[in-house]
């Protein structure tokens, strides 16, 4: 399956100007035409292509920008022009292409067959030269810190919110290690399959709290807990930003607290992103269920509605919980990380309408209230005492074998 590597580059001064010269120009032409298309402007990407050239006669920097570059921007654009058309016929919110905006760099993709590679350096082409008149920029010599795959697709390249780039690299993982070199032993020996229990089937009740909580066929309980710093981070970050707001903007002051908030948000993200990929990397990888089994988290409503006369303290509590929902959880990202694991450790996913999970007791189905905070479920009805996580896994494996078969995704 297709898979992707992003690996930090090292560039010179002046690459680096290159590449942001490069970014700023595709941006440009992008925010050209989705102002065209907002006015009213019939979408076709064949004429768009064509109307590069005219494009170029009217702001000949263009022609510094390494063309295969450009010619992505339109299929970006046609991109997200379809799949605005997409989501209009079937009736959801429609979201019309935005602006990408300038502080935000704008990803260069670059088709493989044009890159080489030579040692650890990755070459990427600028524009002009030849017959296309001289040449405003030289190519840029990529440093590569890590390997890059073998037999790679294509190449984006990006940066980060503190101004590191880096290039991802798109692969095919059954390519890889097909030639005699001496890696390929060493990556083998990492990918050693597990055993599978061909029966096994384990369900998931995904939380904020608890990550994750399992039930499999053998009665077992699984406790995969999240990320924990989010509380301690998000103080730091609350606390610098509070200082930073309170200097001159622009100021030498202002600008180093602007350094710290960035670093220290990106490490956040980082360590969330790694917990993410450890925990569905757990599941599909390391666990001996064949079938992993979670809820329909379309049907969750997480997020708090903002109350007509709430109290201060309401709200504050508003606040907290749809910031962790919106930034901290992540659960829509974990379930994305989930699916692709899955299929590439030769695991079914299911997905299973989620209902009331949380509200049921396993035992007599009797069904009662559950806030939040309310960690264990109590049955008034049958006595049943156990940890809400788990009476909802218990759920949604039930419910799994209840619903008319077959039992296919
Ligand atoms: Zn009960």
């Amino acid at each position: 399956m297709l898979l992707c590597k992003k690996i930090k580059i090292e560039v010179s001064q002046q690459d680096a100007e290159a590449l942001e010269f490069m970014q700023a120009k595709c941006r440009g032409l992008y925010n050209w035409w989705v102002m065209r298309l907002r006015n009213g402007e019939r979408w076709n990407l064949k004429r768009a292509k064509k109307s590069l050239r005219e494009s170029k006669h009217y702001d000949p920097e263009l022609r510094c920008v390494y063309g295969k570059l450009l010619a992505e921007v339109y299929y970006r654009l046609d991109g997200a022009m379809q799949a605005f058309f997409r989501r209009v016929k079937a009736g959801e919110k429609a979201g019309f292409p935005r602006f990408k905006p300038r502080h935000q760099f704008f990803t260069l993709c670059y088709p493989a067959m044009y890159l080489e590679v030579q040692g650890n350096a990755l070459i990427l082409p600028t524009g002009g030269g030849g017959n296309w008149g001289p040449k405003r920029y030289q190519n840029i010599v990529a440093h590569l810190t890590e390997e890059p795959p073998d037999h790679f697709h294509e190449v984006a390249a990006s940066r980060d919110a503190r101004g590191n780039y880096y290039c991802s690299f798109v692969y095919d993982d059954a390519e890889q290690g097909k030639d005699d070199t001496g890696k390929t032993d060493k990556r083998q020996k990492k990918r050693k399959q597990r055993p599978l229990r061909a029966d096994g089937i384990v369900t998931f009740d995904l939380g904020i709290k608890m990550l994750a909580t399992g039930y499999n066929d053998q009665g077992r309980f699984y406790h995969i807990g999240g990320f924990k710093g989010y509380r301690w981070h998000n103080k730091q970050l609350d606390k610098i930003r509070s200082k930073r707001d309170k200097c001159k903007k622009k100021s030498r002051r202002y600008l180093h607290l602007s350094r710290v908030y960035k670093r220290v948000a990106e490490k956040k993200r980082r360590k969330q992103r790694d917990c993410l990929h450890k925990a569905s990397h757990l599941i599909a990888g390391t666990l001996a269920e064949r079938a992993v089994v979670i809820g329909d988290l379309s049907q969750r409503q997480m997020v708090m509605k903002k109350q007509e006369d709430e109290t201060p303290k309401e709200r504050r509590k508003r606040q907290i919980r749809n910031r962790l929902v919106y930034n901290d959880w992540g659960l829509y990202s974990f379930v994305q990380m989930l699916a692709y694991k899955c299929l590439r450790f030769g695991k079914e996913l299911f997905i299973v309408n989620e209902r009331d999970t949380t509200k049921m007791c396993h035992v007599c189905k009797r069904k009662k209230n559950m806030p939040l905070w309310q960690r264990t479920y109590r049955c008034e009805n049958c006595g049943l005492v156990m940890d809400r996580d788990e009476n909802s896994a218990v759920n949604i494996y039930e419910r799994f074998f209840a619903r008319p078969g077959p039992h296919t995704s």
